[in-house]
């Protein structure tokens, strides 16, 4: 019987981990292998990847699972693929080695580039038909310093450049699929999200003339197969992680908004078939696209979330945990005036202050740890509220909010965020949202399922309400992150 089950496999990965989840052919988790990846930091604001070790780790996370359960290549329905967004590399399309080390998304060394391309005007330009900033987040800027390194290597025929899913996708179908998707074309800063196409004006901006870019596929899509298992594997599903996690917590609908709290925070909102710009700060992005049918997004993102509690166990350690910051956090004095302002690495959505850095306000002789742990809650929360009145302000008004990601398991943390928000939180029975998605994209994409039953699988494990009002403690926060300079 066991040899009859069918399966999908989701392969996640993100900036710290690579991990392939086991999902039955209902969705529901079965079990997951996951890697650590190594960060390379050359300089100060370098940050890298080295693409084949990602791969490697990738390759045996698939087999390490397909041999545990003891599961035959035709046993699995279909692979999705999500992964960590704009890291870009470029690799040799004869040997498959990478021409150097990816650039992550978190690298800053094209800060001045992109300082330039500002001083001559053309943000307005860029933002317009890319719905992004202009910032050394996004992939083009780091396109163009690796041309200005090699121009040689950089034009040669044989030098293909993408994002990690596209290189993970060559790699799987052992170079005969050169594609990525939409959604993670459409935060390199070359797509145009009116054409839905790669953009030649934007081509021209960041100086890549005569670039290799893959084709763009939707996110359930013919992506290939891959022949590396023993046996034919289906791949039909690929999107951004964020992306994939709006996917995996069913937010089909206009208005729907998942948010997910891990290192990070990222709110995204489905605007459905309209593109939606921000007057705010806020990104304009594809949510996904089924058949021919686009799904237009908004998006604000947090740099700090679950690290500042990382930060409280590693360096201050107050807690031994992440799980116990919800029992102290209990602990705290509520009429503590103590705000935090974690900007570690400046502030993103919607106040974008790259040189801000973080502080603690309102210490008194009775301050103990708890209040600090209970603050830094409200911290992330407060920062949540920031995002949903830049929405707002946009035209965007957000009634409930789905939640995931490791942070979603802190109960305490679920209740202060529907307090600080005065609106209604769920909490999914599954806070994998990200590989969700994308198992649900590659069951979609191999005609498995419908989106229409997909609805209906989403399940809440929890509901949080609004009990009580915040608005003091956060219009103190607003107040001392303003004074900060
Ligand atoms: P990522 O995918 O960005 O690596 P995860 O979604 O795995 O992140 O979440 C990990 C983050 O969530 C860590 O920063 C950790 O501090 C935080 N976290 C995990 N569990 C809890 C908890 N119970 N309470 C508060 N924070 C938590």
């Amino acid at each position: 019987m066991q040899l009859m089950k069918k399966f999908l496999l989701s392969i996640d990965q993100g900036t710290t981990s690579t991990r392939t989840v086991l999902y039955d052919a209902k969705f529901k988790y079965v079990d997951q292998a996951q890697t650590e990846i190594n960060q390379f930091y050359p300089k100060p604001g370098y940050v890298e990847h080295d693409a084949e070790e990602i791969w490697d780790k990738t390759y045996k996370t698939l087999k390490k699972l397909l041999k545990k359960h003891d599961l035959k290549p035709s046993q699995i329905i279909s692979i999705g693929i999500t992964n960590q967004r704009e890291t870009i590399l470029g690799w040799n399309s004869k040997t498959g080695k990478p021409i150097c080390k990816a650039i992550v998304w978190q690298d800053r060394r094209t800060s001045e580039f992109c300082d330039s391309l500002k001083k001559m005007g053309l943000e307005s330009e860029i933002k317009e038909k890319t719905g992004l900033l202009l910032d050394p987040y996004f992939s083009a800027s780091k396109l163009t310093w690796l041309k200005n390194r090699s121009k040689t290597q950089f034009l040669r025929k044989t030098t293909l450049f993408g994002t990690i899913d596209c290189y993970l996708l060559w790699k799987l179908t052992q170079g005969k699929v050169y594609a990525t998707d939409i959604t993670n074309a459409a935060r390199t800063s070359l797509f145009n999200l009116s054409t839905l196409d790669w953009d030649q004006d934007l081509i021209k901006i960041f100086d890549l003339q005569g670039i290799k870019l893959p084709e763009i596929k939707k996110n359930a899509d013919n992506f290939g197969t891959t022949n590396l298992f023993g046996g034919e594997i289906k791949i039909s599903g690929m999107a951004g992680d964020q992306q994939a996690a709006l996917f995996g917590q069913a937010c089909f609908e206009t208005g729907q908004v998942k948010s997910t709290y891990g290192t990070g925070c990222f709110l995204i909102l489905n605007t459905g078939k309209e593109i939606l710009r921000s007057d705010n700060k806020l990104l304009t992005t594809i949510g996904y696209k089924l058949n021919n049918d686009v799904t237009y997004a908004l998006e604000g993102s947090i740099f700090v979330a679950g690290s500042l509690i990382q930060w409280l166990r590693d360096k201050m350690q107050f807690i031994t945990s992440a799980p116990e910051s919800e029992k102290l956090a209990k602990l705290a004095n509520n009429d503590s005036e103590v705000s935090i302002i974690p900007s570690f690495t400046g502030l993103g959505a919607p106040h974008w202050r790259p040189e801000l850095k973080a502080a603690i306000h309102g210490l008194s002789l009775e301050t103990s740890r708890e209040d600090i742990i209970l603050a830094s809650l409200e911290a992330i929360a407060f920062q949540t509220r920031d995002l949903l009145e830049a929405f707002k302000n946009d035209g965007a008004g957000i009634k409930s909010i789905k939640i995931d990601g490791g942070m979603a398991n802190n109960d305490l943390f679920g209740q202060i965020l529907s307090d600080v928000l005065s609106i209604e939180i769920f909490k999914p029975s599954n806070i994998e949202s990200t590989s969700l998605g994308a198992a649900y994209l590659a069951g979609i994409g191999s005609d498995h399922v419908k989106l229409s039953e997909l609805a209906d699988i989403w399940k809440a494990d929890k509901l949080f309400k609004s009990k009580k009002s915040y608005e003091v403690k956060y219009k103190r926060y607003l107040s001392r992150l303003n004074s900060l300079v």
